[in-house]
């Protein structure tokens, strides 16, 4: 089958198209046709070995896909179901095998591109909003890369919550997409963002900040933040966030500073199917509006990434296989 390999670290041009022995697929597994691959930007951090990963290795995690195979242990699924996954290694490829606890049936009226890219970003905007910091009717919050994946879906998310939503992003173009979602601000990185957002509040600063960007944004973040707010850092689109003195949450209000991820915040099959079910509920009734940027031809990985890294994309994107 085809499929994308990485055989050392580095940019994008690591990502290789290469024909390799397809998947086999274990007794909880399904063994899946992919049609479209998420491209997230984790993929980067395995990529580059920001984050551990051994090598050769086929990237991705995220995707939907047709079932061709289920494995004797698994309950719920049958061939020609179409089904969509967060956790799945090895999706920029023809062929997956998907842990059967994982996948989600993908209901109609999601097309595959939205489905291939709506648990990984949409699963962990749902967290965030709704586990992290829990958002109240009447909050202000800020999203920093509020035209990105998660950021679009998050801004919604919260609007829908009732927040009042401030965004940061770095183009004309992505200032529209980020209001057309409910941001109410929008602004640059080089505003003073923590001013304009403490200007906003009356003073007191917001509830939460959620910062995918890191590096970049983070002393933003601590800024922006109210008495007892919570710094939520998701990401480093920017880079990783160097280490912080606990003295610092002291100084700017005995505010609280998060490091989540997804893994946490799915930690069961009952948790997994109560995000995925409201994310594709809201997509399917069209009260969340997913935008898929951009699609690439899976042998265009690299240039996927090289577009993601390089800020060109806006919403989700996602790679098509078949
Ligand atoms: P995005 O689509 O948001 O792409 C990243 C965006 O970050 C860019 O489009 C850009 O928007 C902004 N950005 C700011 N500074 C930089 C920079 N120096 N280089 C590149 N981009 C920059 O990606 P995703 O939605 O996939 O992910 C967003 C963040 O969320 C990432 O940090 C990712 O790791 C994190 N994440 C975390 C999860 C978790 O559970 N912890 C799960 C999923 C994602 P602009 O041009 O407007 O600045």
């Amino acid at each position: 089958m085809r499929a994308i390999e990485v055989a050392s670290h580095g940019g994008p041009d690591v990502l290789i198209a290469t024909d390799v022995p397809p998947p086999v697929p274990g007794p909880t597994d399904l063994l899946v046709d992919v049609e479209c691959a998420g491209v997230n930007f984790i993929d980067t951090y395995f990529r580059t070995g920001a984050y551990p990963q051994e090598v050769p290795y086929i990237p991705g995690s995220e995707g939907t896909g047709i079932v061709r195979e289920v494995g004797g242990d698994v309950d719920g699924f049958a061939p020609g179901d179409r089904v969509a996954w967060a956790s799945a290694p090895g999706s920029y490829a023809e062929q997956v095998c998907v842990p059967a606890a994982v996948a989600v049936a993908v209901p109609a009226g999601v097309s595959p591109a939205q489905a291939a890219s709506a648990l990984l970003q949409g699963m962990t905007a749902h967290y965030l909003v709704h586990s992290t910091y829990p958002v109240q009717s009447g909050d202000t919050v800020l999203v920093h890369a509020g035209a990105g994946g998660v950021g679009l879906l998050l801004t919604q998310m919260a609007a829908n919550l009732g927040a009042s939503v401030l965004t940061t992003v770095s183009t004309d173009e992505k200032e529209a997409l980020s209001r057309a979602a409910g941001a109410v601000e929008v602004y640059r990185y080089d505003d003073d963002v923590a001013d304009r957002a403490r200007a906003f509040t009356g003073g007191d600063g917001v509830a939460a900040v959620y910062d995918g960007v890191g590096a970049a944004t983070f002393d933003t973040s601590v800024a922006a933040v109210r008495t007892r707010g919570t710094v939520v850092l998701f990401g480093a689109a920017s880079g990783p966030v160097p280490p912080v003195d606990p003295q610092r949450l002291n100084a700017a209000g005995s505010i609280y500073l998060t490091r989540p991820s997804l893994g946490a915040y799915i930690r069961d099959r009952q948790e997994l199917v109560w995000r995925a079910g409201d994310v594709f509920t809201a997509l399917a009734d069209g009260s969340l509006n997913l935008r898929v940027g951009a699609e690439y031809p899976l042998e265009e990985a690299a240039q996927a990434h090289r577009d993601l890294e390089g800020r060109r994309t806006t919403g989700s994107i996602v790679l098509r296989v078949q």
